[in-house]
């Protein structure tokens, strides 16, 4: 039989955690949690930079995206992304950023490159 990895929970295991009562397994996470590392409650303070709305994926529970030529869609230049996120930081004093956004093929993966350079300079 499969001992599978270490840390790493079987299918079974994975099947049995569902068929628990939500709260029950919270409970017993909690319980974990305290085991493992008290009371101890750690944060990291961030900021979630969408730098387009724009998306050619359309998946149907997002309602976030709009696709390309649609009045509400946005692509934000690298400098107006740096912009904001010096904002954000100003005010909130931010030590990670999570880029996130549509998939929009005027992008291509040279913004990234100065986008990714620009952000890291931040540091
Ligand atoms: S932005 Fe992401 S979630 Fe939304 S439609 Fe595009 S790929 Fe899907």
């Amino acid at each position: 039989m499969d001992a599978g990895r270490p840390g790493v929970p079987r299918r079974e295991e994975i099947e049995e955690l569902l068929r628990e009562d939500l709260w029950e397994l919270g409970r017993r996470a909690f319980e974990i949690r305290l085991r493992m590392h008290g009371r101890i409650a750690t944060f990291v303070s961030n900021m979630v930079l969408n730098y387009t709305n724009v998306c050619t994926v359309g998946c149907s529970f997002c309602a976030f995206y709009r696709p390309p030529g649609h009045p509400e869609a946005y692509t934000y230049t690298v400098e107006e992304a740096v912009r904001r996120v010096l904002a954000v930081d100003a005010v909130y004093g931010i030590s990670q950023v999570l880029v996130q956004g549509g998939v929009n093929p005027e992008i291509g993966i040279e913004y990234f490159e100065r986008l990714f350079r620009e952000l890291f300079g931040l540091s």
